[in-house]
């Protein structure tokens, strides 16, 4: 792949950095001209992102248009819609002491931030954040993954092309490129992938004193009650579990299920997989392929010593694992230590499904949590006794559809959050502004002080 030269890294943050500070990125006008760009760029490219993903992950074109095209799009759209109200002074109540005076909060850009992309939905992840920082004011540049070095190379083409030259920029390259580019102070650093990486990026933030908003991954539980409509819960699983080979950072990283009831689960499982995907799935266009032969090697050897119940089958080649179901594996295995990020479901059995609670709390928080379950009180006891970035009652990632939920993880799932407002808001910075009237000032702040007015704060504060 192509990479951008490493002695040019800094004067290109630098450029933008100076064009910052001209204001040219503040208008609401610059900012709908920059969204509008993004959206044409995605609808008259389609056709060569649609290829790219095809290249990277094997993305069937459904795939690829509902999670990363379309989904950009709509993310566009509304923000395009909002943006005017998003910039507005958001006013506040000013108290009896501060009267008379007017008290608001006004959203600035934060200038020119840094966006480091993974290589799972390499479009989206980039795009995504880009739509929330352009739509806040600042300058980008923008580092996809150079896993996905077809979208990567891509989008280094397409965004000269369509924005302004002088807010953006993309980096290409590895560790060496994103090493040089996290030298570069920035305002903002927003970065997608794994806890290791997250850390580098934090400790070089933390020399510039640069915030930071992570959006990192783990395992996230799916615990399935018993009387649930298991055909509804088997079809949603599978749609979450095995879109994108399993390579989703909100996929379920594995179930909880009563003993009971995992017998049944399987068998509606397999059933529903030979639904969709049919008998030959490795020739099927519908399921993807894992990102690189290391990834399945990592994924494979996951397997060791493991009851595999369903699935197993490889080929380095093709880069291809069968959905694969583990049941029962040991707590301390790799595959229930490490997040999976790929096409293998372990199934733990638990004695009653209370049980799945202490399970879950003796992990790091998860970015998601899925709770397939008709009772309302194990819902609340499950909402109220565990900590996780996001929670699905019923579904699996469909919460990422609604822009007016702010998307991040807690703990070593991640900090901050964006999409919609949110994203909005982390890219800019509330300024607290506080206007005062001057036809009165009275004496009571000011020396000499006295008892009198002491009594008379007190009364007022
Ligand atoms: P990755 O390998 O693509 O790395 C992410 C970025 O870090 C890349 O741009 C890469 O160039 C950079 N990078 C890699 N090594 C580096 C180093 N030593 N120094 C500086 N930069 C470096 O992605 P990954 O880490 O394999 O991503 C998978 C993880 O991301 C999973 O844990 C997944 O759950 C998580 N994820 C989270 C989200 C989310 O939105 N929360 C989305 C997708 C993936």
């Amino acid at each position: 792949m192509s990479t951008t030269d490493l002695n040019n890294i800094g004067e290109q943050v630098n450029h933008l950095r100076s064009y910052f500070n001209t204001g040219g990125t503040r208008s609401y006008e610059w900012r709908i001209s920059q969204l509008n760009q993004l959206k044409k760029m995605l609808v008259e490219q389609e056709s060569a992102f649609l290829l790219a993903l095809s290249q990277d992950l094997a993305k069937s074109e459904y795939e690829a248009w509902t999670s990363e095209v379309g989904y950009t799009i709509s993310e566009i759209e509304h923000t395009i819609r909002s943006l005017k109200k998003w910039m507005k002074p958001r006013k506040v109540s000013t108290p009896l002491v501060a009267q008379p005076a007017k008290s608001y909060q006004l959203p600035e850009p934060l200038g020119t931030v840094l966006i480091i992309g993974a290589w799972n939905y390499p479009i989206q992840l980039v795009l995504g954040p880009i739509v929330a920082a352009i739509a806040a004011g600042n300058c980008v540049v923008i580092k996809p993954s150079e896993l996905s070095a077809a979208c990567s190379e891509l989008l280094a083409k397409l965004i000269p092309d369509y924005l302004d030259k002088q807010a953006s920029c993309v980096i290409e390259g590895a560790v060496p490129e994103t090493t040089e580019l996290l030298k570069q102070k920035f305002d903002h650093i927003m970065y997608t992938g794994g806890e290791g990486v997250a850390k580098i990026v934090m400790r070089a933030a933390s020399e510039n004193l640069t915030p930071v908003t992570l959006e990192l991954g783990g395992k996230s539980p799916c615990i399935i009650d018993s009387g649930t409509n298991l055909d509804v819960t088997v079809s949603r699983i599978i749609w979450n579990k095995w879109m994108n080979a399993g390579q989703t950072c909100v996929a379920p990283d594995y179930v909880l299920i009563e003993k009971s009831e995992s017998e049944k689960f399987l068998t509606r499982l397999k059933k529903k997989l030979n639904e969709f995907y049919g008998n030959d799935i490795k020739n099927n266009k519908d399921y993807g392929r894992i990102v690189n032969t290391r990834h399945l090697d990592r994924l494979v050897s996951y397997l060791d010593n493991q009851n595999v119940v369903m699935g197993g089958e490889f080929d380095s080649e093709q880069k291809f694992l069968a959905p694969t179901v583990v049941l029962d594996p040991p707590a301390d295995s790799p595959l229930m230590l490490e997040e999976i990020f790929g096409p293998i479901l372990p199934i733990v059995t638990v004695e009653k499904i209370e049980d799945s609670i202490e399970f879950v709390n003796h992990r790091a928080k998860p970015l998601a949590l899925y709770v397939y379950t008709n009772n309302t009180q194990f819902e609340q006891q499950v909402l109220n006794a565990t900590s996780s970035g996001n929670v699905c009652i019923n579904d699996g990632m469909m919460f990422m559809t609604n822009p007016n939920l702010p998307f991040g993880g807690v703990g070593n799932s991640g900090m901050g959050n964006y999409h919609g407002q949110s994203g909005f808001n982390t890219f800019s910075h509330l300024k607290t502004v506080m206007k005062r009237a001057t036809f009165i000032d009275p004496a009571l702040r000011y020396p000499p002080f006295s008892k009198m007015k002491l009594n008379l704060v007190k009364k007022l504060l």
